[in-house]
């Protein structure tokens, strides 16, 4: 593919930017009953995610802590305005896709909306790391191990 300007891309790294610089639902959540933190030693980045799961598995709130690079911050972010409304069970999904996504599974075809933003990272494999430690974070918080995870293994 050429290498001049892309529209699409520079809208990407618009969306990525303005999530980086104005994290959405940032800070600890009060009365928060799922919780996890993970980081990414490749990168530093640290990411705490806190969840208000109603009891018939509606997600009521969710706020993301700590610090990383402009990549996970903004994934973080986009992370919590997707899932935010939605059902336990459809957040999942939405880790399958995105995975999917960065990974090379799927295509950006406009289902994910803005996480699609990050489609981008897929062809630098060290990045991809730091877009899914939000994800990875918020599963482990939803399957309550409460503990802390880390995208390698120990
Ligand atoms: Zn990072």
């Amino acid at each position: 593919m050429a290498s001049e300007s892309n529209p699409l891309r520079e809208l990407y790294q618009e969306i990525i930017l303005d999530h980086y610089r104005k994290p959405r639902n940032f800070g600890p959540l009060e009365g928060a009953n799922h919780q996890a933190a993970g980081h990414n030693p490749l990168c530093g980045d640290q990411c705490k995610v806190s969840l208000k799961v109603e009891p018939d598995g509606g997600i009521e709130e969710i706020h993301f802590e700590g610090a990383g690079c402009a990549i996970s911050t903004a994934s973080a972010s986009l992370m919590t305005e997707a899932v935010r409304g939605r059902s336990v069970a459809e957040a999942r999904k939405l880790f399958q896709r995105f995975h999917d996504l960065l990974t090379h599974k799927g295509e950006p075809d406009g289902e994910l909306g803005e996480l699609e933003a990050l489609a981008g990272v897929r062809d630098l494999p060290v990045r991809i790391k730091c877009a899914t430690l939000p994800w990875h974070t918020l599963k482990a918080a939803l399957e309550g191990h409460g503990g802390d995870v880390s995208t390698e293994k120990a």
